[in-house]
């Protein structure tokens, strides 16, 4: 996609009002910036969360939300649609068009199924029509499921290859300590790096009905500022939430500025989108050869391994005290892993993790 361009992801609590119903009035705050910023020559991508309790609002008659993954994944497939027509209606006050398209986690471990994804997200944003995303979640199984919107939104970012994400939420950014706790926990403007003591104070905060909460926002916003994503955490319901978010001034929400180092879409689809099929340890050798002389990982510096991978697959790769310390596609298979190749993963196809 043509810089710039951003993926804006709009949680649950911010999509549907007090009774679980949609939020028009925030859709339609959501479209005007969205429309604003097209005429700015921004390409824009909506994922919008919010079916599950759209569709529970539709079908629950006032009783408690279920909690099985079954009938939630089933409800999805309710309030799915009254999301999209939401959308539909706030774009159509601006006569713009909307598509939906719905991913599973699979369609990112797949490089063709990827690539193809992309290709339709692009083809949508030269017709002109605004693609609002959301998990597939009547379809995806439950075990691989994303589960919450924010680290999908990551991965449409870094799928589309755009220069920013914007993450709106019910907060107004990320916060020194959680607010409940302690009264005078201020507002993070600028993140430069993001490191364990950040991850810690982003928590476990969860909100009543997203799944997300502010760990879920900081472990997306790694993800994409490796991808050399900016990244903003900003509140839904602000004036103008999404302009104000891109305006640079860093005077809304949380900023955090990407990775000097940024990955190739590649190396980030590797690190981030597709799934691990096994771990591989290394000794002590090996992972100085990896993270100080940029070397390859070669089968005698692999002391144990687990999992059933093929060629090709991603697999963990961890240190001597047990830690990830990069991901990579490995070249040799699990059955034949001593009689394979010397490298057992190139290092053109492997992601070292542990750089802030
Ligand atoms: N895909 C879920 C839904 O639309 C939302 C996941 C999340 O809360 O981030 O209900």
């Amino acid at each position: 996609m043509t810089s710039p361009s951003v993926v804006v992801k709009i949680g649950t609590t911010s999509v549907t009002d007090a009774h679980g119903g949609v939020a028009q009035d925030v859709l339609d705050a959501v479209a005007v910036d969205v429309v604003a910023l097209r005429h700015e020559g921004w390409s824009v991508v909506v994922v919008t969360s919010g079916a599950i309790t759209a569709g529970w609002a539709d079908v629950g008659e006032g009783r408690a939300r279920p909690t099985d993954s079954t009938t939630l994944q089933a409800v999805s497939a309710v309030g799915q649609p009254l999301l999209m027509d939401a959308w539909r209606r706030a774009f159509s006050l601006h006569g713009a068009s909307v598509g939906q398209v719905l991913l599973a986690p699979l369609d990112f471990s797949h490089r063709g199924q990827y690539l193809h994804a992309r290709s339709t997200l692009q083809a949508l944003d030269a017709l002109n029509v605004v693609a609002i995303v959301n998990e597939n979640d009547a379809v995806a199984d439950e075990e691989i499921r994303f589960g919450d919107n924010d680290r999908l939104a990551a991965l449409v970012a870094n799928l589309v290859t755009a220069s920013h994400l914007v993450l709106l939420t019910d907060t107004q950014g990320l916060l020194t300590a959680d607010p409940r706790l302690d009264p005078s926990a201020t507002l993070i403007d600028v993140v430069t790096s993001i490191d364990a003591s950040l991850e810690s104070v982003a928590g476990r905060s969860r909100s009543g009905v997203g799944s997300g909460g502010m760990a879920s926002k900081v472990a997306a916003a790694r993800m994409a500022t490796w991808s050399g994503v900016t990244t903003v955490i900003a509140p839904a319901h602000e004036p103008s939430p999404l302009v104000r978010a891109l305006s640079g001034a860093h005077d809304f929400g949380t900023t955090f500025e990407p990775r000097a180092e940024r990955l190739s879409a590649r190396k980030a689809w590797i690190a981030f989108a597709v799934a691990s099929a096994g771990i591989l340890r290394i000794n002590q050798g090996a992972l100085q050869a990896l993270e100080h002389h940029g070397r390859s990982l070669l089968r005698v510096g692999v002391e144990s391994f687990s999992g059933e991978f093929f060629e090709g697959d991603a697999v963990e790769i961890h240190g001597p005290q047990g830690e990830v310390v990069a991901k990579g596609l490995v070249r040799v298979n699990a059955e034949s892993f001593l009689e394979g190749d010397d490298v057992a993963v190139h290092r053109d196809d492997l992601v070292l993790l542990r750089r802030p």
